[in-house]
């Protein structure tokens, strides 16, 4: 007798056939939720930025696509943080990591004084965490953890203890004003080992990646490396 729970996913396959989460076509297959055109073909690919434009706590900066404002990057982004995608947001933190460890920068981040990879999403506020239900950048950081073996931070390590209104409109100044002192270090005993790879879903300006990155180094981390999925 075929168990019912296996009936009913047959069932859904016919009726709702596995489609992408960007264009909507049908070429999406079981756990992937992400068609090749899309992964492949459909985005620019963004540029790393590395030196000047950097503050000194960062070393690398690395986006995987250009933002497409009104179009098929923004729209899953969007789907993802507030109709709680969870899986594609693991899906495209895999994308991310792949392409980062095939870019020459991994080379530069392996080894460094002795100090190891750590990925760290960028925390969500408790209220918004709670309304949420998930934080979009914690599952970027654990697809980023599948394809590379990076370990992840436990949640609740860095908490954000600032309620941060929304950024648009701002300039990296004013952003940089309203995010200080916005992390919060829980646990540092890990700290001083490791090299931060920071995850979050857009890269705009770096207020909000370079803060907490600053906090990390405050408190003895090496530089940081800065993954997204878009690059504004
Ligand atoms: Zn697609």
């Amino acid at each position: 007798m075929i168990p019912v729970r296996k009936l009913i996913s047959q069932f859904a396959d016919i009726v709702f056939p596995v489609t992408c989460v960007c264009c909507g076509c049908a070429a999406a297959s079981e756990n992937k939720y992400i068609c090749d055109w899309c992964e492949n073909e459909r985005f620019e690919y963004a540029h790393p930025e590395q030196g000047d434009i950097l503050p000194d706590i960062v070393q690398t900066q690395f986006s995987l696509w250009n933002f497409d404002k009104g179009g098929y990057l923004q729209q899953m982004l969007h789907d993802l943080k507030y109709n709680n995608l969870k899986e594609v947001g693991v899906e495209l933190g895999y994308i991310l990591g792949k392409k980062f460890i095939r870019s020459c920068s991994v080379n530069s981040i392996s080894h460094i004084e002795n100090k190891k990879p750590v990925i760290v999403p960028i925390p969500l506020h408790q209220s918004k965490q709670r309304k949420r239900g998930f934080n979009q950048a914690r599952a970027i950081g654990m697809g980023i953890q599948r394809a590379t073996n990076w370990e992840i931070i436990d949640m609740g390590t860095i908490l954000r203890v600032k309620n941060t209104k929304t950024q648009t409109g701002l300039n990296l100044a004013q952003r940089s004003d309203n995010l200080k002192s916005a992390f919060k270090l829980v646990h540092e005993n890990w700290i001083k080992e490791v090299i931060p790879v920071i995850a979050d879903d857009v890269f705009t300006t770096g207020a909000t990646t370079f803060e907490l990155a600053k906090t990390l180094a405050d408190h003895g981390s090496g530089k940081s490396v800065i993954l997204t999925v878009a690059k504004a």
